[in-house]
């Protein structure tokens, strides 16, 4: 789904890994540390992308979620991200439909790499 706002949000936010069905930016470099915005592709397709662009999980540092959309994110990716302990940050009003949604997220948050953000405050 990809309402105007959105569209308009998304140009801010750096080249596309994929695009189409399921939303995945390029990660942002921060002091060589990768920061994923949105993970809407599956594991294996979202490492072959990283590869291709001369990254991989090694140097991400952290996954933050835009929005709930189902297309920005994916239950096996999620379920990737607790194993190998990248933190998740999504905010706080996105606890709810993610838990509800999705079963990879409660493991998520069970073992503390998932996070939670508030407007204003520090992350
Ligand atoms: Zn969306």
């Amino acid at each position: 789904m990809q309402d105007g706002q959105e569209a308009r949000d998304a140009g801010k936010m750096g080249p596309v890994l994929a695009s189409g069905s399921s939303r995945q930016r390029e990660p942002l470099e921060l002091d060589g540390a990768g920061l994923l915005i949105d993970i809407g592709l599956g594991p294996r397709q979202l490492a072959r992308r990283l590869q291709e662009i001369g990254s991989d999980w090694q140097r991400i540092r952290g996954v933050v979620l835009t929005h709930t959309h189902s297309d920005h994110w994916s239950a096996r990716s999620l379920a990737r991200l607790a194993e190998l302990r990248v933190p998740f940050f999504c905010h706080a009003e996105h606890l709810r439909p993610l838990n509800r949604q999705c079963p990879e997220f409660q493991s998520l948050q069970f073992c503390r790499v998932g996070k939670d953000i508030h407007s204003g405050a520090d992350f």
